[in-house]
């Protein structure tokens, strides 16, 4: 069972029932959220979708070298585009519906308005309270709910970090017309900032600028005309009018995270374990690889294929990467705010390479066995040598392929044999397997290391 209809657990969801296992997701919203959220989906995580069946979808709604039109006292300074060809501009609005059409071809349906208010834990199972008094039990309960997670409150898990009250931000979407499509304009002076970024296949505009307070520092809540007045200000356009507000929201930084995403069966994913500044746009990101991670380890374990220990990997795995992503998007906040009063610059200095994920490694895991070649036992496989929800096994040389079909054959519900295998920098015989979220768990130069390691695994 899945608390939150977010990214995070709409993915968990369905790489869950992709691999047959009955899901539930319970999410408090009446109905599916409208506000455009998280904007970017950066190359891992578009890798991930494809690898769910939404990769068409995804690239329809989505923008590849996003321009951006950047703007200093009013006056249009330099245009660029530093994300490049592999991260996509789309709404999180726009993720949701896809991955939610997705996972209804496997017959799950989002459970809208069903609120987790508590629940109880078995050894054998977990006993769900909902908000209308209904009660249900599942063998496990996975919390995507949010930043405000109910699940991690009642789980007594601290949230370890800080609020910067100081440094906040309000957003919305918004229409308007007589600016240029093509681009998201910024809009920078000595003052503050007005951002408007448009969304392909929408006439809607996410608006980000910093709030307005009242004499005695109290912040004003976001609106159309507090958003129109920061238009005017910050932009220096006369005579074009913002209209039909759909979204209203005020954000603050917050910088934490849990020091532990499992207790028994209950476990947190996404913006429950973690939260960040959006610098760098990996929220929405981090989530989706939190649930990728953890999707055939509990389908595993569920399935009652794997031991429960393979579960206390996801944190093994996991924590590290949030508390590097806590890091990278400070870092990277601090940079933009350090050139953001630089003529042309600004947001750019977000656009490092790191948040692409694709350098994200587990080489520190136990689940890292040993390895052969240029790449290390932990690392992301190269692209395109392994695909689907079962392990892939890969041979290199003539008796490499051997042991594949040796593996391949005494898994056949389990590993697939692949086809692929470029970018490994393997000379002579090898046997690699590759796990099924697509990272290297053990290359050797024989069958045995490769299915001692599936034995291990497997009960
Ligand atoms: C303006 C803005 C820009 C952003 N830009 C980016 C970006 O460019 N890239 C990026 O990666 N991220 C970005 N983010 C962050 C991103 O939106 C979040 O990180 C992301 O939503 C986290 O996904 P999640 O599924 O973990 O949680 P959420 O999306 O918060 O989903 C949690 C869900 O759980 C539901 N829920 C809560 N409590 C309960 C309960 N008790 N029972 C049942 N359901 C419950 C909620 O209604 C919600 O639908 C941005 C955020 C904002 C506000």
């Amino acid at each position: 069972m899945i608390s939150g209809a977010g990214p995070t657990g709409l993915v968990l969801a369905l790489d869950l029932a992709r691999r047959g296992i009955a899901v539930r997701v319970l999410e408090r919203s009446p109905r599916p959220q409208t506000g455009s959220r998280g904007k970017t989906l950066h190359a891992r995580s578009v890798e991930i979708m494809a690898d769910l069946g939404v990769g068409p979808r995804i690239a329809e709604i989505g923008t590849a070298s996003q321009k951006y039109r950047k703007y200093f006292n009013g006056e249009h300074v330099s245009d660029s585009a530093p994300f490049g060809e592999s991260t996509l501009f789309l709404t999180q609005t726009g993720v949701e519906e896809a991955l939610r059409e997705q996972l209804a071809t496997h017959g799950v349906h989002v459970e809208f308005g069903a609120e987790l208010t508590g629940f109880t834990q078995a050894e054998d199972r977990v006993v769900v309270e909902l908000a209308d008094g209904r009660t249900a039990e599942t063998g496990y309960l996975i919390g995507c709910d949010g930043g405000r997670s109910t699940v991690r409150r009642l789980l007594g898990l601290a949230f370890v970090g800080e609020s910067a009250q100081e440094q906040s931000m309000i957003c919305g979407d918004v229409e308007v017309d007589g600016l240029d499509r093509e681009y998201w304009h910024q809009w920078v002076d000595d003052e503050g900032a007005f951002m408007l970024c448009p969304f392909r296949g929408t006439s809607a505009w996410q608006v980000q600028t910093a709030p307005e307070f009242t004499e005695d520092g109290s912040m004003i809540e976001p609106s159309l005309e507090s958003f129109q007045r920061r238009f005017e200000r910050h932009a220096r356009v006369r005579g074009l009018e913002l209209r039909n507000a759909t979204w209203l929201s005020s954000w603050r930084i917050n910088v934490r995270m849990v020091e532990q995403m499992r207790v028994g069966r209950v476990l947190l994913a996404g913006d429950s374990a973690h939260v960040h500044p959006i610098a760098g746009g990996l929220g929405m990101n981090t989530g989706i690889q939190d649930a990728w991670n953890l999707g055939w380890k509990l389908a595993l374990v569920a399935s009652g294929r794997a031991n429960g220990t393979l579960l206390d990997t996801y944190q093994e795995e996991r924590l590290p990467i949030a508390a590097w992503t806590l890091n990278l998007s400070t870092e990277r906040l601090d940079a933009a705010m350090a050139k953001l009063h630089v003529p042309g610059t600004g947001l750019d200095t977000v656009a490092v390479t790191e948040v692409s994920g694709l350098g994200i490694n587990y080489r520190w895991s136990s689940l890292a066995g040993q390895s052969l070649g240029v790449l290390q036992a932990g690392d992301r496989a190269p692209t395109g040598s392994a695909a689907g929800p079962l392990f892939t096994v890969l041979g290199f040389g003539e008796s490499g392929r051997a042991g594949q079909r040796e593996v391949a054959d005494a898994h056949p519900d389990l590993v697939r044999a692949g086809a692929g295998a470029e970018g490994f920098g393997i000379e002579g015989d090898a046997v690699a397997l590759i796990r099924p979220d697509h990272h290297i768990a053990v290359i050797s130069t024989d069958a045995d290391p490769v299915l001692k390691y599936l034995a291990e695994l497997f009960n």
